[in-house]
């Protein structure tokens, strides 16, 4: 990378949301297209994820995130010759108390309102519908056959191959270091160029994504991004002719944030700890493991002496309200930096994560997008700690509240 190089958008990490937008970008007709990526494409949480895709967003906001990015998913076997391994599998949520029972009704009212055809079903349909759930121990919840599930590795695959078909330079082992702003009109800023441990690129358009990082990333352009990162931990149990089967819907526990679903031939199930501290994971935690093994054989009693197949922890990213965040960049006075826009999908990037890559990319080339109302999505929601004006979507996994750490800002670098 030479001094005087330029680019015409560059994008910061290639986790599904960097990988997807600089696609959409350079598909646009962007011009010259960078991604940096500091490890390898995907290395973050986008080839860890347990791949849950919804529509049953907790907000008309994010049903329509889920809605554009299962279209996606159907159409990218047509569009980009590649797929996510998307899999229709239906989805349950299911009620277990009185108050996720009337939560649960009043958001399959607004669902329907935004036009997704859920519906509300009893504890012992929800059984017919999946043979091995127990009628017992819940009061049935809300479905929708649409739903499924993507797998995360082969969607790192399809969006490594889109962009290299795009013409999107990929530039691996390269760590993005901060950005070059000159002043703008109103006390604003406008980004100039990017810093990498490689050198430097001139550009007038910057998508900052991290995934669990994006926090970091921030701070690397002077900015206060309210991104945490947290444990999150999945297993798959061993083969069983119960799950052998093509089709059995998936199922959350919403209030316990356990959720379930077929997987070669086993059951995938995947968990949060609301009591973990916000950092990296670093190591499966056994008891939590058993705790959650036992509530699962509630629920699905033929699980109860499957063996482990496999179990992994993983750094998950989330925002302190669990909705997305897409907007420009902020400086911590408020004022914008003219030409950075911001993009996390908050913890959902497998169900969001092409909706979300859309509407970063709209937002770096034309400032608008008619995907979603992005107007309460951005930084500016956050008070100084943190803390959203926005209500928490309702069908969160049990997080952290804040994903404050004390470390300082850095200053971006450049003229003034
Ligand atoms: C165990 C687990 C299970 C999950 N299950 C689901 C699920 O079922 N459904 C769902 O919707 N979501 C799920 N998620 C969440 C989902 O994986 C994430 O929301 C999504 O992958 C985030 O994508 P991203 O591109 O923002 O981040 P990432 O995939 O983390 O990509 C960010 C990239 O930025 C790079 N980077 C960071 N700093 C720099 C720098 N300074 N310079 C250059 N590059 C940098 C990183 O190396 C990384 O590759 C799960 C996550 C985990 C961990």
């Amino acid at each position: 990378m030479g001094a005087s190089e330029r680019a015409d958008l560059v994008v910061v990490g290639a986790g599904t949301i960097g990988g997807w937008a600089a696609t959409f970008a350079a598909r646009d007709g962007a011009g010259r297209v960078v991604v940096l990526e500091r490890g390898l494409a995907g290395q973050g949480a986008s080839s860890r994820a347990a791949g849950i895709v919804r529509a049953q967003g907790g907000t008309p906001t994010t049903v329509a995130l889920g809605r554009w990015s299962i279209d996606f998913y159907r159409r990218q076997p047509e569009v980009f010759g590649t797929d996510s391994g998307f899999r229709e599998l239906g989805y349950l949520i299911l009620a277990v108390t009185d108050d996720d029972e009337r939560a649960g009704r009043e958001r399959v009212a607004m669902q329907r309102a935004a036009g997704l055809p859920v519906r509300w079903v009893s504890a012992a349909e929800a059984a017919n519908l999946n043979p091995t759930l127990s009628p017992d121990g819940h009061r049935g919840g809300s479905y929708l056959e649409t739903d499924g599930h993507i797998d995360p590795a082969r969607n790192v695959r399809a969006y490594s191959l889109a962009m290299q078909h795009a013409g999107v330079e990929l530039r691996e082992h390269v760590a993005f270091t901060g950005i070059r702003t000159e002043a703008a009109a109103g006390g604003a800023r406008r980004v100039v160029g990017v810093e990498t441990d490689t050198g430097s690129i001139a550009t007038e358009r910057v998508v900052l994504t991290g995934g669990p990082s994006l926090r970091a990333v921030g701070k690397l352009a002077g900015m206060r991004i309210p991104a945490g990162a947290v444990r999150h931990s999945v297993a798959v149990l061993e083969p069983h002719d119960a799950f052998a089967v093509e089709r059995q819907p998936m199922v959350f526990d919403i209030g316990a944030g356990l959720y379930w679903r077929l997987e070669e031939g086993g059951l995938l199930f995947g968990w949060s700890d609301p009591n973990d501290r916000p950092g990296e994971a670093r190591a499966v935690d056994w008891a939590m493991y058993e705790e959650m093994r036992a509530r699962l054989a509630g629920f699905v009693p033929v699980t109860r002496d499957l063996g482990l197949r496999k179990i992994w922890a993983a750094t998950i990213d989330f925002t302190p309200d669990h909705l997305p965040i897409l907007g420009p960049g902020m400086l911590p006075d408020g004022k914008r930096i003219e030409g950075v826009t911001v993009a996390s999908a908050g913890g959902h990037g497998m169900m969001w994560g092409p909706g979300v890559a859309r509407v970063a990319a709209d937002l770096a080339l034309t400032g608008r997008t008619d995907l979603v109302d992005v107007t309460d999505l951005g930084l500016d929601r956050f008070d100084a700690a943190g803390r959203s004006r926005l209500a928490t979507d309702p069908i969160a996994l049990p997080f952290p509240d804040s994903a404050e750490d004390d470390e300082p800002l850095a200053v971006p670098t450049g003229a003034g």
